[in-house]
């Protein structure tokens, strides 16, 4: 029988938390020591989630929509910019993104990203955090 693949830190002490939350779920263990490690287990999973939400956090941005007179403008220079802002034709959206993730297209990069809403799933079973 080949030998396993060595697994990465991460994944190892994923499977070692669940090890002892199996062993202290099933009230086979209920010593002292296996209290305090479950315990130590859920600080550091808080730190973990805290770790991966705090890389999809929202950021402000605005969206341009220019009209058909303005839409060959270069977006990147400002008063391009103040332009479409002031014309009625153009529209302009405030849009929150995420930080980290970006997408080939813009419109898919709206916060909660996908990341941020497993995340939540994952820790509460629902969907659309708030
Ligand atoms: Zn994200
Ligand atoms: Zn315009």
């Amino acid at each position: 029988m080949p030998d396993a693949p060595p697994r990465d830190p991460l994944t190892a002490e994923l499977a070692a938390i669940r090890a002892r939350d199996g062993k202290t779920g099933r009230g086979l263990s209920s010593n002292v020591t296996d209290y305090l490690a479950s315990q130590r287990d859920v600080r550091r999973l808080l730190a973990a989630v805290r770790v991966a939400r705090d890389l999809h956090q929202p950021r402000p941005q605005r969206r341009y929509q220019p009209c058909e007179i303005h839409g060959g403008g270069n977006l990147a220079v400002d008063w391009v910019r103040e332009v479409v802002e002031s014309c009625p034709s153009c529209s302009v959206a405030s849009v929150k993104v995420c930080v980290t993730c970006r997408h080939p297209c813009p419109d898919d990069d709206c916060w909660p990203c996908v990341e941020y809403q497993r995340l939540t799933t994952a820790l509460t079973g629902e969907d659309n955090p708030r």
